[in-house]
């Protein structure tokens, strides 16, 4: 039998995260999990008896309420478990602009306390967390093919996303005994991408892309990219390769 995990999702509510969250409980693991709101389909299968979970409702991109999140992580994770996971999940594409549009300082700072700063303040907590305990720890950042593939009209989704990458690269050159890989999960059927999809052409001038794929049914299900992104977290060699796509594994 696996040794008890305490798994720690954020952008949960919804799309790629729900679907790890949804899955992670049926494997029975303690559920940690963040979003501006709760969900319903993650109590509904808790409640059924597999896993156990806590949901914590937080704005995480408002720095204070990321702070707020990290500390009670830092102070609350459960102790007794053999196994740790840290998904970064939540994300934002918007602002969709143009480098000439792009001048509201309020979206463009909100994108990257949710994308960048939210994550690093988690990553700490959990690396302060999980260091007194003989535990095995992983830690999955959810980046994108934007953070390696400069694309129109998302300056800042793409700048987040590299950052992202570059941040997680730094982690893994420091001595935490966790090991970090930021994930690529590819083109998923989710809110997100209702979102690209309703782009101003003028805004995202890639939006055509993002419709043929949609009506060629080319975006992978939120369950199969979460089912293949779990079995890569489970592989004993995880973290050889720091920047990685899940599309590179059957
Ligand atoms: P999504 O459908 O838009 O869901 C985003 C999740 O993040 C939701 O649970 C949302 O919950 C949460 N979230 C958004 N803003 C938040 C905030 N301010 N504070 C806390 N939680 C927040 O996105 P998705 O497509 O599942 O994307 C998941 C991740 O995959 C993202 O990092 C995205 O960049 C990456 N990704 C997605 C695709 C794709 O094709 N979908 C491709 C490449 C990379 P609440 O609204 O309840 O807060």
């Amino acid at each position: 039998m696996k040794e008890r995990t305490v798994a720690i999702v954020t952008g949960a509510s919804r799309g790629l995260g729900q679907a790890l969250a949804a899955a992670l409980l049926e494997q029975g693991a303690h559920l940690i999990a963040i979003a501006r709101s709760r969900s319903a389909e993650l109590e509904r299968i808790a409640d059924l008896g597999r896993g156990s979970l806590q949901q914590i409702q937080a704005d995480l991109s408002d720095p204070a309420e990321a702070e707020r999140v990290a500390a009670q992580l830092a102070d609350g994770l459960p102790k007794d478990a053999g196994r740790y996971l840290l998904i970064n999940n939540a994300g934002m594409v918007d602002p969709v602009r143009q480098a000439s549009d792009l001048d509201s300082a309020n979206a463009i700072s909100a994108a990257f306390s949710l994308n960048v700063t939210s994550v690093i303040l988690l990553c700490s907590a959990f690396l302060k967390a999980v260091k007194p305990l003989d535990a095995d720890a992983r830690i999955v950042n959810i980046s994108s093919g934007a953070g390696r593939s400069a694309t129109p009209g998302w300056g800042v989704y793409c700048a987040t996303k590299a950052a992202l990458d570059h941040y997680t690269q730094v982690l893994n050159t420091e001595n935490h005994g966790v090991r970090a890989v930021s994930l690529a999960p590819g083109v998923i059927d989710t809110g997100m991408q209702q979102a690209i999809r309703a782009s101003d052409p003028q805004d995202f001038p890639n939006v055509q892309r993002f419709e043929q794929l949609h009506e060629q049914k080319q975006l992978a299900a939120p369950a199969d990219v979460a089912a293949r992104i779990l079995r890569y977290v489970d592989e004993p060699d995880f973290g050889a390769t720091v920047l990685d796509d899940i599309r590179n594994y059957a």
